[in-house]
């Protein structure tokens, strides 16, 4: 077990033998970024970056002129050995990506595992992530979550993904690109329904930074409407599905099962009453889900 003080910057003459530093960079803002990160980046041999022109832009914003070397999806595999070999021969080397924390969603998982295997020392300069950003202002429960990175590409892989995660309780993150932002949210409306909340963290720290909050159908139709606000970079925060204690599945009832039953006889405020009744579950949460059911059975004639 080693318990040195990793808070040391590269050039810190205690500090003589090599170590990988991961360096998280900001994802948009270039005022987002530390200290200790702008000393380990400025006082490293090499930093390996992801897309070296793109960030070229960080470092000659902050006056920083170590040499950089691309390191991405493509040649990491092909790069370790040599890294490794850099680092166990003294050198200190910094790890960046194109926005954020490496490794999330980004390449170094590979570099990481292969130093922690030869015992060398890789030590973490923290800083943005998205996911983490999307989450603290999302105003969905924080205390468990679960990071769900990239869907697939295709919807129909995408919606087998969807169905596994229906009934996850905790609060569910996902990254997606503009381009599937639009049929990504439409697939979670189908496979967590209508009525989960949702937030859509678009542009985060950056000048067109808009986080919106609704239901999966609203956010859905608002996106369909309007195309702008399928571009640039987005967050999809999920509600987890209500825990079992909450939505009468415990008692063996399916409260969207009931609820549509009811509203085919009844007005929709009594048919939640009862449906609150039987399954425990609060009335305005039911009342949005009856509400999402009523449309859609008014979509389908
Ligand atoms: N390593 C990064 C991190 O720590 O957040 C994530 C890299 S991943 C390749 C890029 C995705 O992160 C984007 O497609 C988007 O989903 C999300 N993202 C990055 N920057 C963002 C921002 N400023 N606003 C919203 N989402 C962002």
């Amino acid at each position: 077990m080693n318990s040195e003080d990793r808070s040391s910057t590269p050039r810190d003459p205690q500090r003589s033998s090599g170590a990988l530093y991961v360096v998280a960079t900001p994802i948009g803002n270039l005022a987002d970024i530390g200290r200790r990160a702008l000393d380990v980046l400025a006082g490293a041999d090499l930093i390996l970056a992801e897309d070296t022109r793109h960030s070229a832009k960080l470092l000659s914003h902050y006056g920083i002129s170590t040499a950089c070397r691309s390191f991405h999806e493509h040649n990491e595999a092909r790069q370790v050995a040599q890294v490794v070999k850099r680092i166990a021969d003294g050198a200190h080397v910094a790890l960046i990506c194109d926005a954020g924390t490496p490794l999330v969603s980004d390449p170094g998982f590979r570099l990481v595992a292969a130093l922690r295997e030869q015992g060398l020392a890789v030590i973490p300069v923290p800083g943005p992530s998205a996911a983490i950003c999307a989450l603290s202002v999302a105003g969905l429960p924080t205390d468990r979550f679960c990071f769900e990175g990239f869907l697939p590409s295709r919807s129909s892989a995408r919606r087998r993904v969807l169905h596994t995660l229906a009934r996850e309780p905790r609060t569910l993150i996902f990254y997606e690109s503009p381009r599937r932002l639009l049929s990504a949210v439409a697939d979670m409306a189908v496979e967590f329904g209508d009525a989960r909340r949702a937030v859509l963290a678009r542009e985060l720290t950056k000048i067109h930074e808009s986080v919106i909050s609704g239901t999966l159908a609203e956010l859905r139709d608002w996106l369909a409407a309007h195309a702008e606000q399928r571009r640039g970079e987005c967050v999809i925060v999920v509600a987890g599905a209500a825990r079992d204690s909450d939505d009468g599945l415990a008692g063996g009832v399916d409260p969207e099962a009931l609820l549509r039953v009811l509203i085919e006889a009844l007005p929709v405020k009594q048919a939640v009453a009862v449906a609150a009744r039987v399954t425990g579950i609060k009335r305005n949460v039911l009342y949005r889900q009856a509400l999402a059911l009523a449309a859609r059975g008014r979509e389908d004639g």
